[in-house]
């Protein structure tokens, strides 16, 4: 889990910065027909005809958003592709292109920055997706990563976060707080690594977690699932910082409050053992924990018999009329105000 430094390394500077392009971009294929042309001109075009076009930029920085010393750069270049393909498919749009930037020093060889692609293409190839751009620069420090995802929508199936109305229900897919569960335990025995580097860690009993972690998925498979149940959702949100954070955008956006109730929140097994072993409040890591790439959004109540019985769905809850205020239901039927604490609370 931690970088090996004994391997052959060639320099980037043999390479140039066009020489690196084509060659960290050479296995890539063109998939979509609305990709007319990729990577090698001074810009990608593309061709969408009808559909309306979604576009969402994120960037990830060494040190804040990722930690090289358990991150293999493979599983990076992936989780940086998933990270933005939710974004699209929180629209309830299709992911067709992607453009990827870097900015790396030179403490990184060019066989970091193959591994780094290699996340890129695998992810790329399991989304669908045509890598049509990009850029490689040089940083003083670390590695930074910039993706743009470019999608496309039936102008009357795109979802926003601003259609909730009262009495909807709250739905959120998959289960929740694994992710942050998976970076505790990561980080844990990079400790135990830094005290004792001949321990080699049993991660057994933690690989969904640090699976969710180390290599997200977003879920594409949600927005085909509404659509082959007619299901149009109201609003639509993933879940990158937190439950909490992400229904209060919800709220915010559509004008309306809510009552989330706490036995509802799905959570996996390991995720509750683990928030156990930690001596940490699972219901908490749910709330504001985050990465865990699901999506939340709401329905109406005639959708109820559509998605009660659906394994891939929880309802959490149902939104309520501005003036209520958004509350948590806890398990002993208290009401207590929903706050938006984000990852970063936890660190301090
Ligand atoms: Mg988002």
């Amino acid at each position: 889990m931690i970088e090996d430094k004994n391997q052959n390394k060639t320099p980037l500077s043999e390479l140039g910065e066009f020489g690196l392009i084509d060659h960290l971009t050479k296995g890539f294929k063109i998939k979509h027909a609305s990709t007319i042309k990729g990577i090698g001109d001074d810009a990608a075009v593309l061709d969408f005809k009808n559909e309306q076009i979604v576009v969402t930029t994120d960037m990830l920085v060494e040190g804040v958003h990722f930690d090289l010393s358990y991150m293999p750069l493979k599983h990076l270049g992936y989780k940086a592709m998933v990270v933005n393909l939710s974004d699209v498919y929180a629209m309830n749009a299709q992911a067709s292109q992607i453009t990827v930037s870097i900015a790396v020093s030179n403490r990184f060889p060019l066989e970091a920055l193959e591994a780094l692609y290699s996340g890129i293409e695998t992810a790329a190839n399991m989304y669908d997706v045509d890598v049509v751009g990009g850029d490689t620069t040089t940083s003083t420090a670390g590695l930074i990563i910039s993706i743009t995802a470019i999608g496309y929508v039936n102008s009357k199936e795109v979802i926003y976060r601003d259609g909730a109305k009262p009495d909807d229900l709250l739905v959120v897919t998959g289960d929740l707080g694994a992710a942050y569960m998976g970076l505790q335990v990561l980080e844990r025995e990079k400790e135990v690594f830094k005290v004792n580097p001949q321990n080699q860690p049993d991660l057994e009993s933690y690989t969904y977690i640090i699976e969710r972690q180390l290599k997200p998925e977003a879920r594409k498979d949600i927005v085909k699932l509404l659509k082959d149940l007619d299901v149009k959702p109201t609003s639509m949100i993933d879940i990158s910082d937190g439950l909490s954070s992400e229904i209060m955008h919800l709220c915010k956006h559509s004008n309306v409050g809510c009552d989330l109730y706490e036995n509802k929140i799905p959570l996996d097994p390991q995720v509750i053992s683990t928030c156990e072993e930690f001596n940490i409040d699972s219901t908490t890591v749910a709330l504001n924990g985050g990465e865990d790439y699901e999506l939340l959004f709401t329905v109406s109540q005639e959708d109820f018999t559509k998605i009660k019985a659906n394994p891939n769905f929880s309802i959490i809850g149902f939104m309520k009329e501005k003036s209520a205020g958004m509350h948590l239901i806890t398990r002993a039927e208290t009401s207590i105000p929903l706050k938006a604490q984000g990852w970063n609370s936890f660190n301090s």
